[in-house]
Formats: C-alpha cells, sequence, structure tokens
C-alpha cells in the first residue's frame, strides 16, 4: 500500500545542554513518518532557537547548524501534511511565539477535524496566521487559553478542540506532552540516563540507547522540568481510541506501540489471513516493504515459500519518477524489480498490508504477469478501507477509495487478479486483542462520537452498525 505518512515527534529534557545529536538522531528514526519537511526548537530555558524548512531530517538540521546550538530542551517534528498546503515552508514545524517574555513552542501529530472552525474564530478574535496549518491554532489557543499552568490551559483547549493531537511543547524552561483523550495518535516517554525523552515511536529511543518508560495517557499532560514529571488529567473521558493503522502500516516494525510489538502483530495478520486460504499457491510474494511481515506470518502459516519475487529499488527518488506519470506500470517498474525466473509458471499469493486506491496494486499485478506468474492471488491483511481518515492520515476520498463502491470480486477484476481475500474487520480485532480500544474507523465509516463536529460531511455517510 502507498499512503502519505503524517508526523514524527521527538523531544528531549536533558541535564546538559548537549541535545542536538539526540535530538536529531531521534528525529532521524522517524523519517519514515514523513518526508517533507522538518524542524526542531532548542532552549536552554531562557532563550529559543527554531529552524524548519522543506526536506528529508539529515538535510534540514544540517542547514539549521543544530550541533552549535546550546540548550537542554529540544523539540522536533517531521512532517507529511495532513492540514494546510503541503509543498511551503512556513508550514513546517515546530510552530514558535514569545509571550510575556517567555518562548513557547509546539509540534503536533494529528489533525483538528474542527480545524476550520477554530481558525475563523481566532480570526476573528484578531489573531494572524503565518501559515494554513492546524498546530498554528493549537499554539494560539494554549497562549490564549486562562490559567496558570500548562495543565490548566490544556484543560481549556481541550473543551474547544476536537480530533487528534499527539503534541510536545516547549513553554518557558518546562517541556511538556500531551494526547487527546481519545489517544488516536501515539506518544511514547522514555528514560537515557537522568534524561528524559518523548517521541511518536520506540525505535527513536532505540538509536540512541534510551528506554520506553509508558506511553503518554490519551487525556493526559505531562510536565517535565528541573523537579521531575508532573501528570495531570484534562479535557472530557473518552473511550480510548488509538489508530488501529499506526499497527497496520504507518510504524516501524521494530517500534513497540499501544502494548503492541508491531512486526509480530503484522506477522499475526499474515498468519490469520492465511487460514483463510482457498487457493493452491506455489509462492508467497510480499509487496515490499509494507507487505513483508504479513508475507511472513502468511507463508509460514501455509509452509509455502516466501519468494522476493519484486525488489525494491533503493536507489529511486520521488523527483526522478514524476515526469514518467503517464504510466503507473512504469512508475511500478522503476519502484520495483520483478524476478522473472522466480515468478515464470508460478501460482503467485501477493501479500500487502492494504489497499488504498487500488491502482498501483493493479500495475503490481500486471507487472508479476508480464514477468512470467501463471496466476495472482492479492492477499491483503487488513479489511477493505472504505472511509477517509480525519484524525491525521492523508487517505484520498471515499470516492477514491477501491473498495468504497465495490465488492471483493469487483476489485478482484478491477486489479485483473486471479482472486483477493481481505482480512474481514472481526478477524483484524481478534489479532488486535483489545479492539475495543482502537478506531478502525476507515474500514467502518464509524468515527468515534464526539471526534468530529456535529455538521461534519463524514456523519452524513454513517454506515448502520
Ligand atoms: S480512521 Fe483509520 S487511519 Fe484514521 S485514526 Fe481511525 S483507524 Fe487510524
Amino acid at each position: 500500500m502507498k499512503l502519505k505518512d503524517e508526523c514524527g515527534l521527538f523531544a528531549i529534557y536533558s541535564q546538559s545542554s548537549e541535545i542536538a545529536d539526540a535530538l536529531q538522531l531521534g528525529l532521524f528514526a522517524l523519517q519514515h513518518r514523513g518526508q517533507e519537511a522538518a524542524g526542531f526548537a532548542i532552549s536552554d530555558g531562557r532563550e529559543l532557537r527554531c529552524y524548519k524548512d522543506l526536506g528529508l531530517v539529515q538535510d534540514v538540521f544540517a542547514k539549521g547548524h543544530v550541533r552549535i546550538l546550546r540548550g537542554h530542551i529540544g523539540i522536533a517534528h517531521t512532517r507529511y501534511s495532513t492540514q494546510g498546503e503541503s509543498a511551503r515552508p512556513e508550514n513546517a514545524q515546530p510552530f514558535v511565539l514569545k509571550r510575556e517574555r517567555r518562548w513557547i513552542a509546539i509540534a503536533h501529530n494529528g489533525n483538528l477535524s474542527n480545524a476550520a472552525q477554530l481558525r475563523e474564530e481566532l480570526l476573528a478574535e484578531g489573531v494572524y496566521f503565518t501559515s494554513t496549518s492546524d498546530t498554528e491554532s493549537l499554539l494560539h489557543l494554549y497562549v490564549r487559553a486562562p490559567g496558570a499552568t500548562p495543565q490548566e490551559r490544556f484543560h481549556t483547549l481541550a473543551s474547544k478542540v476536537l480530533g487528534a493531537y499527539s503534541v510536545v511543547m516547549i513553554d518557558g524552561d518546562k517541556l511538556i506532552a500531551a494526547r487527546d483523550p481519545f489517544g488516536f495518535r501515539p506518544l511514547v516517554l522514555g528514560r537515557r540516563g537522568s534524561d528524559y525523552c518523548l517521541a511518536s515511536e520506540t525505535a527513536a529511543f532505540d538509536i540512541l540507547g534510551a528506554e520506553p518508560i509508558r506511553e503518554i495517557e490519551p487525556g493526559e499532560v505531562l510536565v517535565i522540568d528541573r523537579d521531575g514529571l508532573h501528570s495531570a488529567r484534562f479535557g472530557p473521558v473518552r473511550p480510548r481510541r488509538q489508530c488501529v493503522f499506526e499497527l497496520i502500516y504507518f510504524a516501524r516494525p521494530d517500534s513497540k506501540l499501544f502494548g503492541q510489538n508491531v512486526y509480530e502483530f503484522r506477522k499475526i495478520c499474515g498468519a490469520r489471513l492465511a487460514d483463510k486460504e482457498t487457493y493452491e499457491i506455489d509462492i508467497v510474494v510480499p509487496v515490499p516493504d509494507s507487505g513483508l511481515p504479513a508475507a511472513l506470518g502468511y507463508s509460514r502459516r501455509l509452509n509455502k515459500p516466501l519468494e522476493f519475487g519484486l525488489i525494491r529499488s533503493h536507489y529511486i527518488g520521488r523527483s526522478f519518477i514524476e515526469p514518467y506519470q503517464e504510466s503507473r506500470i512504469h512508475k511500478v517498474r522503476m519502484k520495483l524489480l520483478p524476478l522473472r525466473d522466480v515468478l515464470q509458471d508460478r501460482r503467485v499469493a501477493l501479500v500487502d498490508d492494504s489497499i488504498v486506491r487500488g491502482t498501483t496494486s493493479r500495475a503490481i499485478v500486471h507487472v508479476l504477469r508480464e514477468f512470467g506468474a501463471k496466476e495472482v492471488h492479492l492477499r491483503i491483511a487488513s479489511p477493505p478501507l472504505i472511509a477517509p481518515c480525519y484524525f491525521g492520515i492523508d487517505m484520498p476520498t471515499r470516492e477514491e477509495l477501491v473498495a468504497s463502491s465495490r465488492t471483493v470480486p469487483q476489485i478482484a477484476q478491477f486489479m485483473n487478479a486471479d482472486s483477493v481475500i481481505y482480512l474481514s474487520l472481526e478477524e483484524l480485532q481478534q489479532c488486535v486483542g483489545d479492539a475495543e480500544h482502537f478506531c478502525m474507523a476507515c474500514f467502518t465509516a464509524r468515527y468515534p462520537e464526539g471526534s468530529l463536529p456535529a455538521e461534519h460531511p463524514a456523519l452524513e455517510y454513517l454506515l448502520p452498525k
């Protein structure tokens, strides 16, 4: 599957003023969550420096000369746009304000579902915006909220804001972490010696030799200062609704998220998919790299060989591919190298984590046949995607999702596949275990109650339970 990713957060509160390398490394480990822009803010508790730009983490940090900066508090962000226009440097994060001689900086992963309304209200109050990002609204709401402490401010903020927000902030000499009351997006607290770290995924701790302590709880605001950790609850009590897509696709396979080992989870989904197999298969071919763990689980359960019938080219960038837009098949052939000797005369189970529009999967099926596959059976380790996400994943509209208007046999026909088998919603729920704590709205079109504004267009399409 190919979806634009979302955003990655990393932050550190240190006893020393040498945090630049840790900040850069931690964010680098989260590069998969956004490749459009990156940025950081470093503070010594009095002064704050921020640098952000379009580009990859290593390029932006080098241009921002992060290594010469001194400070013991830092936040960093890597971005793929879900709100606001994408390729604009002013939409990169963190956002920074100075209020009453105090620097405040924010970086955000998620999507505010009432962003337009919040922006209108803030504009009516005379707020000047420098970007089209919903994160800038969050910052203004925070600084305008009554209260002497971050905890009190978040309580007010939560009464106005709907949707998904995991945030890290610097407020004066404090580092702050908060997660919306549903807990859509992950945020984990870790420790390296006497330093505290925060990250979207535990993979960012591994690269630093830091240990995960625990996840920031939904509806929790955690303040870190020289006296240690101060935790408080804020906002309305909501049922936990962690994004199941983080487990299916977005998170790095070496991360542990929402109490799950991501790699093991994907293998379990693949094995469950294999239990449904009704066709004779010769080889199992993963769609690289997203389908790999599921394909492994599938092949082991069926006792069929896992073969790399498609190899990802690691030397091709988006800018090189763009001029060849005219043919999806051509683009796939540039990114994925089919192995004729592996595919020739084989009945192939092609395993991927999910299908969005279906156009890339269709091109892959075409390429496998072109290189000799006798049969191509598409096996998808998640249920059909039928509804867009409003909580921080950049998905196409409902009409563009291949499964929103087609039955499974129609999808097989569209793909020119010999068969298509998905995991059902119930099977996914079994694989997750504590399914009641997860959002699965893109598979059900049932958005968590209270997560969208009353007039939101998605609510018109609500499917019966
Ligand atoms: S709608 Fe789907 S992608 Fe969005 S938060 Fe829910 S499970 Fe995740």
